[in-house]
C-alpha cells in the first residue's frame, strides 16, 4: 500500500491530503469510470485509490504485482505512522510530502517537511525494518550533505540506532492518549549533572518544536553520554538528542564547571604530589644530614681517640723516661750513698790498728768462751756492706751480733743482733746518729787513739 500515485494529468497525488496536494479530489481518483491510469512512483506498476475498514485511504497495487517494490510490502502500522507524521507536520504549518524520491533518486524519504519558502527541509523516516548503523549512518549523513535535516522514527522497542542518528521512539495512542514520543529528547539537570530523557511528550509538539527550531538535534559531551531514564530508572547510552539550547547552554555549563572542578582537583593533586615530592626529598635530605653528622661525629671520636692514644703514649713514654730517669738517679744516689758509706767505713776502721782490731775481737769472744764454752766466730771475708761495714760474729753458726759497725751505714744491720764497739765514745758515735737503739750497742773499756798516742 502507498499514499502516493502518479496521475496521467495530475502528477503526483497524495491520498492524505482533501485536495490530494493538486487540487482535486479522493472522489476524482476513488471508484471511477472508467478507471484512472494512477501508477505506483516506485515501481511503475498500476495502482488504484482503496479505503480501509478503518477509513484509511490509501493506493493499492493492482494484481499481477511486482514483488520487489518498497511501497507494496510497507505494513499498515507503517503507513499509520507516516500519516501521522504527515499530519503532524501540517499542523505546524510546514509542508509535508509523503513517499519522496530524489530528482536523482539518491534517496527516498517517507516524509518530506518543507518550510513555505522551501528554503528548509526535514526528512521524517518511519523507519520498522531492521537496519545496519552503517546504513542508517549513510542515509542521515546523505540527507546531511543535501542540506536537508532528518529524524528517525521508530515505533517499536527495538531499535538500537536510537541515540546514534538524530532519532526519536514513538508509543502509538493508547488510554485517551495521542501519539507520544518516549525516547529521544532529553533535558539537562543541573544539579545532578545528567540528561534526562522526556519520555512522555506529544508527537505533534515534538514535530512543531523541531520544525520551527526550539528543539535540535545535539550531540552529546563525551562525559554526560549515560542519560538517566526516568520511567525505567536505568541509565541509556546516547550520542545524539533531542533537546533545546537552552539546555545545551546548561550542559556547557556543567562541562565548565567539571572542568573548573578537575582542573581545581588536578592542581590540588599536583601541589599534593609537589608537597609529597618534596616531603620525601626533605626527608631524604635529613637522613643523609644525619648520616654525614654521624660520620663527622665517628670521625670526630675516632679523631679524639687516636689524640688520646697519641697523649698516652707520650705520657707513657715521659713516665717511662721519668721513671728511668728516676732509677738512673736514685742508682747514682744509691752509688753515691755506697761511695760515701764506704769512705767512711774506711776512714772508721783506718782508725784502728790491727791489734786493736784484735783487742776487740778478743773482748767480744772471751767472755763467751769463759762462761759459755762457746766459740765465736768472726767472718772471714771481714767487714761486708751487708753487716753495716761490721764483721758478723756468729756462734754456733748462728749470727751473734756485729763488730763495729760503721756509724753512716747503720740502716744495713741485721735486725735484732747487738752491735759490739770498743768503748762509750764510739757508742756514742753510733748513738748519736739516732739509726740505732741504743739497748743494741754494747761496748767495752778500750783505749782510744792508740795511733795518735803513738806518734
Ligand atoms: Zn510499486
Amino acid at each position: 500500500m502507498a499514499f502516493t500515485a502518479m496521475h496521467p494529468t495530475l502528477g503526483r497525488v497524495d491520498a492524505t491530503l482533501p485536495d490530494l496536494g493538486c487540487g482535486s479530489s479522493w472522489l476524482a481518483v476513488h471508484r471511477v469510470r472508467p478507471r484512472v491510469a494512477l501508477r505506483c512512483p516506485e515501481c511503475g506498476h498500476g495502482v488504484h485509490a482503496k479505503v480501509s475498514a478503518r477509513k484509511l485511504r490509501y493506493f493499492a497495487h493492482d494484481p499481477g504485482r511486482p514483488t520487489d517494490c518498497v511501497w507494496l510490502n510497507e505494513s499498515l502500522e507503517h503507513h499509520l505512522l507516516k500519516l501521522e507524521l504527515a499530519t503532524a507536520i501540517r499542523a505546524a504549518d510546514w509542508h509535508a510530502e509523503l513517499e519522496v524520491r530524489a530528482p536523482d533518486g539518491t534517496w527516498r524519504a517517507d516524509v518530506l517537511a518543507s518550510s513555505h519558502d522551501g528554503a528548509q527541509r526535514v526528512v521524517w523516516e518511519a523507519q520498522l525494518s531492521p537496519i545496519t548503523d552503517e546504513g542508517i549512518q549513510e542515509r542521515t549523513e546523505r540527507y546531511w550533505a543535501e542540506g536537508i535535516g532528518v529524524c528517525w522514527v521508530s515505533p517499536g522497542g527495538k531499535a538500537p540506532w536510537i541515540g546514534t542518528v538524530p532519532s526519536i521512539r514513538v508509543q502509538e495512542p493508547r488510554d485517551g492518549r495521542p501519539w507520544t514520543v518516549v525516547d529521544g529528547p532529553a533535558a539537562f539537570h543541573f544539579e545532578h549533572g545528567t540528561w534526562i530523557a522526556v519520555d512522555d511528550l506529544e508527537l505533534t509538539a515534538f514535530i512543531s518544536w523541531v520544525l520551527h527550531e526550539q528543539t535540535i538535534v545535539h550531540r552529546v559531551r563525551s562525559r554526560y553520554r549515560r542519560i538517566w531514564y526516568p520511567t525505567s530508572e536505568s541509565y541509556r547510552r546516547r550520542n545524539l538528542i533531542w533537546t533545546t539550547s537552552r539546555h545545551v547552554d546548561t550542559e556547557t555549563r556543567h562541562d565548565a564547571m567539571r572542568q573548573r572542578q578537575e582542573e581545581r582537583k588536578r592542581q590540588r593533586e599536583e601541589q599534593e604530589r609537589r608537597a609529597e615530592q618534596q616531603r620525601k626529598a626533605e626527608a631524604e635530605a635529613r637522613r643523609i644530614e644525619e648520616e654525614r653528622q654521624r660520620e663527622v661525629q665517628r670521625q670526630e671520636q675516632e679523631r679524639q681517640r687516636k689524640i688520646r692514644e697519641a697523649e698516652q703514649a707520650v705520657r707513657w713514654e715521659e713516665q717511662q723516661r721519668q721513671r728511668q730517669e728516676q732509677a738512673r738517679a736514685a742508682e747514682e744516689k744509691r752509688l753515691r750513698q755506697e761511695q760515701r758509706e764506704h769512705q767512711v767505713a774506711v776512714q772508721w776502721w783506718a782508725e784502728l790498728s790491727l791489734t786493736q782490731v784484735q783487742e776487740l775481737r778478743d773482748a767480744v769472744a772471751e767472755p763467751l768462751w769463759k762462761n759459755q764454752a762457746t766459740r765465736a766466730e768472726f767472718d772471714t771475708q771481714g767487714t761486708s756492706a751487708d753487716n753495716a761495714y761490721g764483721i758478723a760474729i756468729y756462734v754456733r753458726r748462728r749470727l751473734h751480733g756485729v763488730l763495729r759497725p760503721s756509724p753512716a751505714s747503720l740502716h744495713r744491720l741485721p735486725p735484732v743482733v747487738p752491735v759490739y764497739v770498743r768503748n762509750t765514745r764510739e757508742a756514742h758515735e753510733l748513738i748519736n746518729t739516732g739509726n740505732i737503739e741504743p739497748a743494741r750497742v754494747v761496748h767495752f773499756d778500750l783505749p782510744d787513739h792508740e795511733q795518735m798516742s803513738l806518734i
